[in-house]
């Protein structure tokens, strides 16, 4: 099962030959002592990330049964949805960032917390290995260890270039806090240097062409926040050049965020339309340099040269190196993402977890898993279940995998519910379990892992912390259908996905959202809607009232341009 009991390791950090750490050793794991006066030693936690999953698990696990300890290159939260507003200067990047240490200092036990960085996990040992994130020349090699117990891998996803020349180089990322501030002042830069004397028009128009690649909602929204920024404020301040902005959205789909339901795809497509935002779909970026970018076209395989002044990359994000060396030492190496099971360990490696954007739940071993259970229900071996067994057994797999209830249950398995009805319709007395496993492969085909979301990322923190928290008590009392228990594997429910919709700003005032039952909202009332749902999402009242403040500051005076 998910949370077995370990050996318990002695001392927490080891190696590293720095004064500064080798001091704090004495203090680590410093052991509880338990109502029987014997001393028994907390299992230790490392916590790798304090991003949305990280910061989740932290802030609801109960520390006071535990040794946390948690490790991280930044010192903060970041609020990730309002990073497109910081771009334009909408929100100001201190605004959505709540310091580690506030938010550890808040729980019930004591959590360390470590600047650093993991440059390798050893999951033979049971040790991470981590680079302080100091140049201190005072500190040495600022390299240490921690020893875990139990493991939570939760450092996200960087930027996917997809290996396209030149895009490091001469792209701007909108991933964390810094790019976007860099962000900001590019825009100011390009301004400035448009309006310099003795320049053509040409170099001009080429300073102010903004190209965003990738149409999925970051590019979407930044785009949005850029042709407000310059509608609104900028306009007025350089109205040399107003004639000379462009704004590019380039996406190699056929429709800009095509992971929302079409009519949200089409309302974005208008909107930008009428903006004067240029959207050229189906193309592929092919390489970028300082003053042009290739462009494909997929139809026709045309290639065209575009001039630009600022380009920011945005198609989606890929494995960071240590994630990819440890998913090498754990036989993971073909695979995209690190793969766990459904209660979120990481296959192959017990005792270490992956959430959030760094981890994918393994969808095709659930569904082998299903059609096992239902080979194992025929108790007889004569290759059908009786209808009422079929439902016992339909009712127990949802129990057990809450995720594939809409596919068991929904209008989306129209096949494996006709398995009940014969050609004429009627109820049948009994289920081929050949023709069920025939279905559940079409199904599985139809099925998609988990978006890489702060939504996904959050709850998954939140329910690795309550597992976490109820260890005992599920050991005593497991969770879900008799029927699993005796694999002794199933003392916790496993992790089931609650969508609670999405928003896509798109600028003017106006968004667009997917709300849970299919339902569809755009418009400005869904743009307050926007603002009230983040304002209630910030992860303290500080950064609740820096946020509004913001906003309403924004809506008074409008953004400030100053390059700082
Ligand atoms: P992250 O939040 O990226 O956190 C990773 C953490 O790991 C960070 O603290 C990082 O410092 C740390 N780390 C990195 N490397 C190491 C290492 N080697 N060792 C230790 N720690 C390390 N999602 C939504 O649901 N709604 C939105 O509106 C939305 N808007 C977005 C807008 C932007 C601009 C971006 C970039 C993302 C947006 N997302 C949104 C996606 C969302 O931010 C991610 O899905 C979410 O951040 C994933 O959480 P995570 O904890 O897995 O990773």
């Amino acid at each position: 099962y998910p949370f077995a009991p370990q050996l318990l390791l002695l001392g927490t950090i080891s190696g590293g030959g720095v004064v500064a750490y080798a001091e704090s050793q004495s203090d680590v794991g410093s052991p509880p002592i338990d109502s029987n006066q014997n001393e028994v030693k907390k299992k230790k936690v490392v916590v790798l990330g304090t991003g949305w999953a990280g910061t989740s698990f932290l802030k609801h696990v109960d520390a006071s049964h535990y040794d946390v300890q948690v490790v991280s290159p930044r010192n903060y939260f970041a609020f990730t949805p309002l990073l497109p507003s910081v771009t334009c200067g909408t929100v100001e990047a201190r605004s959505i960032v709540e310091p580690v240490r506030k938010i550890i200092k808040k729980r019930s036990g004591e959590i360390k917390y470590y600047e650093a960085e993991c440059i390798k996990i050893d999951a033979a040992n049971k040790n991470v290995h981590l680079r302080a994130n100091t140049d201190n020349p005072l500190i040495g090699t600022p390299e240490f260890s921690l020893e875990y117990d139990y493991l939570i891998v939760a450092i996200g996803a960087q930027v996917n270039t997809f290996n396209t020349p030149g895009v490091k180089e001469n792209c701007h990322f909108l991933k964390e806090v810094e790019d976007a501030q860099k962000i900001r002042t590019s825009v100011i830069d390009c301004f400035e240097t448009a309006v310099l004397p003795g320049l053509s028009e040409e170099e001009r128009r080429r300073n102010l062409h903004f190209v965003i690649v990738g149409g999925g909602p970051t590019g979407v929204e930044f785009a949005a926040e850029l042709h407000d920024y310059f509608q609104e404020d900028l306009v007025k301040l350089y109205p040399m050049v107003k004639d000379l902005v462009k704004i590019t959205l380039i996406q190699s789909g056929d429709h800009i965020l095509n992971m929302f339901d079409e009519r949200i795809s089409n309302f974005a497509e208008t909107k930008f339309q009428r903006d004067g935002i240029d959207v050229q779909t189906g193309c592929r970026v092919v390489s970028v340099s300082d003053k042009e970018i290739k462009v494909k076209v997929k139809s026709k395989g045309e290639v065209y040269s575009v001039p630009h002044g600022l380009v920011v990359w945005s198609t989606g994000v890929g494995t960071r190196p240590v994630v990819r060396d440890f998913m090498e030492q754990i036989g993971q190496a073909n695979r995209r993402v690190l793969v766990t099971d459904e209660w979120l360990r990481v296959k192959g490696c017990d005792d270490v977890y992956a959430i959030g954007d760094c981890a994918t739940i393994d969808q095709r071993k659930i569904m082998e898993d299903i059609v096992a259970i239902f080979a194992a229900a025929d108790t007889d071996n004569s290759g059908t279940l009786t209808v009422t067994e079929f439902r016992d057994v339909v009712d127990d797999i949802i129990i057990r995998y809450p995720q594939v209830e809409q596919y068991l249950k929904s209008k989306h398995l129209q096949d494996v519910t006709d398995l009940l009805k014969d050609s004429e319709g009627n109820d049948r007395k009994e289920v081929n379990i050949e023709e069920f496993k025939l279905a559940l492969s079409l199904v599985d085909s139809q099925r998609k892992s988990l978006p890489a979301t702060a939504q996904v990322a959050a709850q998954q923190g939140t329910y690795l912390s309550n597992c976490f928290n109820r260890r005992e008590q599920c050991e005593a009392i497991p969770e879900g259908p008799r029927r699993f228990r005796g694999s002794g594997q199933h003392h916790f429910l496993p992790f089931r996905y609650k969508h609670f919709g999405q928003f896509a700003p798109l600028g003017g005032e106006e968004a667009a959202a997917e709300l849970p039952g299919d339902w569809v909202s755009t418009g400005h009332s869904t743009q307050w809607l926007w603002y009230s749902v983040y304002a209630s999402k910030q992860v303290s009242w500080r950064t609740r009232v820096l946020v509004v403040s913001d906003w309403t500051r924004r809506f008074i005076f409008g953004r400030d341009s100053s390059r700082i």
